[in-house]
Parts: C-alpha cells; sequence; structure tokens
C-alpha cells in the first residue's frame, strides 16, 4: 500500500484509512485462539521446498485468472491453472495478533514463523522485542541451501520476513542490511528500497556491502544468463524496474524482464546440492495491482505467478519423492468479487483483453500530460481510453453509457482541475488516491465484464493453500496461517 501518494490528506476518515493500512497506531487485544489441528508428522522429510506466496492472492484472484482463460477460449467455466491443479488444497485463516484485517508484515511473519505478530512487524513477537525464528534460517542451519525470491523489492514486508528481524517493514535499510548478513544463498527480484544509508556516522553503500560479505551482485539480463553455481551466493536483480523498484507488472513485461519463472529456474539451478534446497517465491504485485483495483493487471500477475508454479512442477516431477511445493496467500486485496451490481448475473470476462497496459503505466502516461503547458481536451482523454482499455468502441462490446462518460469526465476535472484539490472522503472512496483517470479507467472496464471491488485495503477473507509432494496430506483442512509455518518445518524437519 505504500504507492499511494496520502500525504495531502487531512481529513480524520482517511487518517483512520491510513492508520488502518500502514498499522502506525494499533491497539494490543489478544486475538481469540481456536485448538490448532497441527498434528504431529511422523513421515519423511522434504529435501527440496518451494514456498509460494501470492501476495493478496484469495480464491477470487485465482478463479477469476482461470474464468478469464475460459472466457478467452468462448467457454463458461475455468481453465485451470496449475496451482489449483495441485493435489491437496486447504485453507486458512489470516488475522493478525491485533488486528482482524492483517498486513503483509504479519501475515508473513506468521507463515515464516509460526507465530502471531502484530501489524508491520518483521519477524518478532508482537511486543516487538523478541525475534522470531524463520523456516529459511532453521533450513539453511541445517545444511539446505535458500533462496528468496520476489516480484516487489527485495527488502519489502512479504520476502523480509524470511531473512530480517525488525520492529517495522518500514525499517527497509535495516532490512536491508540483514539481508546481507543473512548468509542466504540466492536473493532475486525487485532492487533495495535504499542503496545506500548512514549508521554510526558513515555512509554505507549496500552494493559493497553485499560484495564484501560474499554476494555477486548483477541487474543486467547477461550478467543474469552467465550465472552458474560456480557464482557463490548470488543477488540477482531484474534489469528493468518500476515503482517502488519492484520488476514490471506481467501485462508490461517485454522481453527486456526477467520475470518470476526465470528467477525460480534459476534459483534450481543455483541451489540445488546433496542437502536439498528452501525457496520463498512471492508473486508480490499481485497485492499492489488489487490494491489499486485493476482486474486485468491482477489476473496478468496471477498467471506470471502461476508460471513459476509450472517451474517448481517441472522439477517436482523429476524428484516426486523429494519434494514438497506449497502455494498459499497472506490475506486478501482489494475485496474482488465476480459480480456487479451494474451487469446483474452477466459477465463477459474475456473483454479484459483490450486493456493493453497497467494502471501504473497508464498513469505515467496521464502525469507526462500534466507536464505539458496545454491541458489535453476530454475528448484527447477518451481517445487515450479507448486506445489502452478498449472503452468506448462498439464493436468491442465496450461502448460508454452516459453515466460511464460523466465518471471519466469527474476524474478528468479531478486530474486536470487547476487548483490542487485536496482529498475528500469522496474522492478517496472514488479513486482511493490513485490517479482519478486511470482508476476510472480500470474501474468501468472491470464493472463492464462482471468484477467488482469493495476496498483499497486488504481483507479478512480466510485464503486458499495448495500443495503436493512429501508430506502434501497435512495441508488438508481450515487452519490458522501459523499452522501452514509448523506444517512446512515439520515435513523438512527443522523446527518449533
Ligand atoms: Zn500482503
Amino acid at each position: 500500500m505504500n504507492l499511494i501518494n496520502i500525504k495531502n490528506i487531512k481529513i480524520s476518515f482517511i487518517s483512520i484509512v491510513i492508520v488502518a493500512i500502514t498499522g502506525i497506531n494499533f491497539s494490543c487485544s489478544q486475538p481469540i485462539s481456536e485448538e490448532n489441528n497441527n498434528e504431529q508428522y511422523s513421515g519423511k522429510h522434504a529435501k527440496y521446498v518451494f514456498y509460494f506466496i501470492g501476495d493478496g492472492m484469495g480464491l477470487t484472484q485465482i478463479n477469476s485468472a482461470e474464468n478469464y482463460q475460459a472466457a478467452l477460449k468462448g467457454k463458461i467455466g475455468v481453465k485451470r491453472l496449475s496451482i489449483s491443479k495441485l493435489s491437496t488444497q486447504g485453507y486458512i485463516t489470516t488475522y493478525a495478533q491485533d488486528r482482524y484485517i492483517t498486513g503483509s508484515a504479519a501475515a508473513a511473519t506468521s507463515l515464516a514463523t509460526g507465530y502471531k505478530t502484530t501489524i508491520a512487524t518483521i519477524s518478532m513477537d508482537g511486543k516487538r522485542q523478541k525475534k522470531l525464528k524463520t523456516m529459511a534460517e532453521m533450513a539453511k542451519d541445517k545444511g539446505m541451501k535458500v533462496g528468496i525470491i520476489s516480484t516487489v523489492d527485495i527488502d519489502h514486508a512479504t520476502p523480509a520476513c524470511f531473512y530480517a528481524h525488525q520492529p517495522t517493514r518500514n525499517m527497509f535499510f535495516d532490512i536491508s542490511l540483514d539481508l546481507v548478513n543473512s548468509n542466504f544463498d540466492f536473493f532475486a527480484g525487485g532492487n533495495f528500497r535504499y542503496l545506500t544509508g548512514e549508521r554510526n556516522n558513515k555512509t554505507i553503500n549496500l552494493i559493497d556491502l553485499a560484495e564484501q560479505k560474499g554476494y555477486k551482485y548483477i541487474n543486467t539480463k547477461q550478467e543474469f544468463n552467465k550465472l552458474s553455481k560456480k557464482s557463490g551466493k548470488v543477488i540477482a536483480i531484474g534489469p528493468v524496474l518500476a515503482e517502488g523498484n519492484a520488476l514490471r507488472y506481467s501485462i508490461d513485461q517485454t522481453a527486456e524482464d526477467i520475470n518470476l519463472a526465470d528467477f525460480t529456474s534459476k534459483a534450481i539451478e543455483l541451489l540445488d546440492n546433496k542437502n536439498g534446497f528452501f525457496m520463498m517465491i512471492e508473486g508480490g504485485k499481485i497485492d499492489w495491482a488489487c490494491h489499486a483495483n485493476d482486474a486485468a493487471t491482477t489476473i496478468h500477475e496471477v498467471i506470471d505467478f502461476d508460471n513459476a508454479v509450472k517451474v517448481a512442477l517441472k522439477f517436482y516431477n523429476k524428484h516426486p519423492k523429494q519434494t514438497l511445493i506449497v502455494v498459499v496467500s497472506d490475506h486478501e486485496t482489494g475485496g474482488m468479487t465476480l459480480g456487479f451490481a451494474g451487469m446483474g448475473y452477466e459477465s463477459s470476462l474475456q473483454k479484459l483483453k483490450y486493456q493493453k497496459v497497467s494502471f501504473e503505466e497508464f498513469t505515467k502516461t496521464i502525469n507526462n500530460l500534466k507536464k505539458n503547458k496545454t491541458k489535453p481536451t476530454f475528448d484527447e482523454i477518451l481517445k487515450l481510453i479507448k486506445d489502452n482499455f478498449g472503452l468506448g468502441d462498439k464493436e468491442k462490446g465496450l461502448e460508454l453509457t452516459k453515466l460511464e462518460k460523466k465518471q471519466i469526465h469527474n476524474a478528468y476535472l479531478e486530474s486536470f482541475s487547476k487548483s490542487k484539490k485536496q482529498m475528500t472522503e469522496e474522492t478517496y472512496l472514488l479513486y482511493g488516491g490513485y490517479e482519478p483517470i486511470s482508476l476510472a479507467a480500470t474501474r468501468i472496464l472491470d464493472h463492464k465484464v462482471g468484477i467488482a471491488w469493495t476496498t483499497y485495503a486488504h481483507t479478512g477473507t480466510p485464503v486458499p493453500v495448495h500443495a503436493q509432494g512429501v508430506g502434501e496430506q497435512i495441508f488438508k483442512g481450515y487452519y490458522d496461517n501459523t499452522d501452514v509455518a509448523k506444517k512446512i518445518m515439520a515435513v523438512m524437519g527443522v523446527g518449533l
């Protein structure tokens, strides 16, 4: 949720929303804990563990990707992703120690350590005094090689919870220092948030420090392709980065990019060894696209994440008796649902194919126009929206209604009005702090295909777990997010 510029928000309603999202203030009531079903595991241990976390990926995110792929073939139904073809399913509660609707840090702490914690805390107890050992650290102690991969910046909350221990997720530089001191074998994805920082009156350059600690730091495709087992410990950063030093959204990627599946393949190549490996692979931008209520971008992110799961499955097929794959989510984001009041019982997900870019890329286009001296006409904006989203194109079945044109016009006034407007409760509900024209365009397209959203934040709904391989049977059922960690630890033969 850190992409939203919320500096200018003044009113108390929005402050409440900000607190809810960032967790800056929180009360410390103890959660009501149901009995957990973490049965004893006495089976054999997995040598290879793939732990996939789809950030913000609830059931609807998975299902809408499957519906979309079926709809593209003119069918009603699902064309299943590899994720939902895994042989065992369960589902989990996601609440944090101090809030029903969790955040990525508290959730990932549970998923990495087996303990509940407070909002924004990175693998420490709820009072932020005690470090909680993560399964990645346990795997490393056991002699396994460890890889951490994410589509977002590598010091972001979810990956951080596997190698860092810090009081809050916003301490990016401290988290990065934990990364270079972790001695883990492979980090990949988006870059550090800050490359330099001050400590004890000295400027520390993270890349220099990483190299001193024995890491090879690379950020070009050429260097990436050359990586081999001989490379030693590696930090591999995507050659093209977007907002927040993350990889670009899948919908915006070209042959220049390295995607999550590429990083996963490389991790297997580099980490495979006689003691086995543990890797955590995060689809971090599913969440970001859902915060922005952008369905097409979300679906492309889910498919991109699924492609990384496919890479793990290929490895599994070679080592079925030694491998465990677990795919889980930390929470649902956006309150995404299949069905919109304005569409009644109708849906036509195939029309999402007319969206050519993510909301982020489209926002760049609008922001560039804002730099010009002459403001674009409304017709020029309508043409841009037609070119990028198909909206207003009768032949595509996306003719705009009077109401929709009015909504775009209101967004146009909001974006290009001369006086700088402050965000109000109304504009927050309409645009969530995002660029108004971008938000209006994705909102209208989503409604026209039958997808709706309830929030720009996370929701408290349970999320699915999918597993296949060694010990998969213990992932069946309905349990808590902390149990996922306990179960994986049990199958790895480490931990609690
Ligand atoms: Zn999250």
